[in-house]
């Protein structure tokens, strides 16, 4: 059966009254009515017994079977942001006096929690620019136990070879994590070129509504456990049950938003590259996108998240053009039903000099009014 099709129906097989969407089980401990069935308990695996909601519950286990069946990894956790996930999974893969090695154009406050937070721990980071598999790797150490990607990456959208990555890494016992928010699992599935764990701000694509903070965390179902046993319960980091059920509402559509997101994505991003006032366009749609090949290896298509370099760098410039939007708003965060447009700096360790960007997110706003409230908003800018 298609993924679409298994995506309605997978993990729904019981409903009670004939309800046509699942029960919220809105409660944060399940009592027992046997005494050796709660002595013996086992708690750390999807199913029951149910014990506390703080562990499991049977509503988030709804769209971590459907998750887990779209990543195609044997089992998925919630948790209640995309950083959560993000910590749980990174505190997963190391230990004191471990070594990561992390692309430098990953979501920002990973950075700071591998660069500023974690050496207390002694757990120390290199981060490289991630424009060649070969840099990665030679940034690898003896007590490297973990490799960081985001692929494509935040803001500029560079792509790493997974395969490559992982065959290298695996013969090394190190483990891979990568971000895959941008693909809303839809577009990129890295499990299969070898990924150990993949990460989510489900907040983005996979919510969809901008109404939940949410995150993933998928991989084997061994990785998962030792996640169960751990970091799921020892940091106490997963969804409730009422935004797992929000969660498994955007799950629905998902495939359809990722259609729209592909079309309204490629329709700014070609207008884009038209414009007078238009430096660089970054958008992993582009024909002449960097990693085309990696993208046709890895990607089955490219969302509705770009960003852009302005001719006029000035930071007058930027601010004239965002307060001049009428339809596009000015907020973090992005794949929900509101078009964004943020300013933002960029400054790889490739890049001589700091480069001053403009993110565009396309919502569910007609296309053609987004071209004309930034065209309309450049003349002002610009005048
Ligand atoms: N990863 C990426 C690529 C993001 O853009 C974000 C949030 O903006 C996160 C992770 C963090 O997710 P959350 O905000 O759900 O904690």
């Amino acid at each position: 059966m298609d993924r679409e099709t298994l995506l309605q129906h997978l993990g729904e097989e019981e409903k009670p009254y004939g309800a046509v969407t699942p029960p919220i089980t809105q409660t944060s401990l399940f009592v027992f009515d046997q005494y050796d069935a709660f002595v013996h308990r086992v708690e750390d695996g999807p199913g029951e017994p149910y014990v506390y909601s703080r562990v499991t519950n049977p509503t988030n286990e709804i769209p971590e079977t459907k998750i887990a069946m779209l990543e195609g990894t044997g089992a998925c956790r919630l948790f209640n942001s995309g950083m959560a996930a993000i910590s749980a999974s990174v505190m997963s893969a190391v230990a004191s006096g471990s070594h990561v090695v992390c692309i430098d154009t990953a979501y920002g406050p990973l950075q700071q929690f591998l660069r500023d937070y974690m050496p207390k721990f002694g757990v120390t980071t290199t981060f490289v620019p991630g424009i060649s598999t070969e840099e990665i790797l030679d940034s690898i150490r003896p007590e490297t136990s973990l490799v960081y990607l985001e692929s494509p990456s935040s803001i500029l959208f560079r792509m790493q070879d997974f395969e490559a990555i992982t065959a290298h890494c695996k013969a090394k016992g190190i483990t891979t994590i990568t971000d895959n928010s941008y693909s809303g699992a839809i577009f990129q599935q890295p499990a299969q070129f070898g990924v150990d764990l993949i990460v989510h701000s489900a907040t983005k694509y996979i919510v969809g509504h901008s109404d939940v903070v949410a995150g993933v965390s998928a991989g084997s179902s061994e990785r998962l456990r030792d996640l169960m046993k751990s970091e799921v319960p020892l940091l106490g980091a997963a969804l409730a049950p009422f935004p797992a059920w929000l969660l498994l509402r955007g799950l629905r559509t998902l495939p359809m938003r990722m259609r729209h997101a592909q079309e309204a994505g490629n329709a700014m991003s070609s207008w884009l590259q038209t414009q007078p006032w238009v430096e660089r366009v970054y958008h992993v749609g582009s024909p002449d996108y960097q990693y085309r090949e990696l993208r046709g290896k890895q990607m089955t298509g490219s969302s509705s998240l770009l960003s852009f370099e302005p001719v006029d760098q000035n930071e007058e410039w930027s601010r004239r053009f965002i307060e001049a939007q009428r339809v596009f708003q000015l907020g973090v965060s992005w794949g929900g039903f509101e078009s964004l447009c943020v300013p933002l700096q960029m400054h790889p360790g490739d890049w001589a000099e700091p480069r001053r960007l403009l993110r565009v997110y396309c919502g569910f706003e007609n296309v053609v009014d987004l071209q004309n409230d930034l065209a309309q908003a450049a003349a002002v800018a610009s005048s």
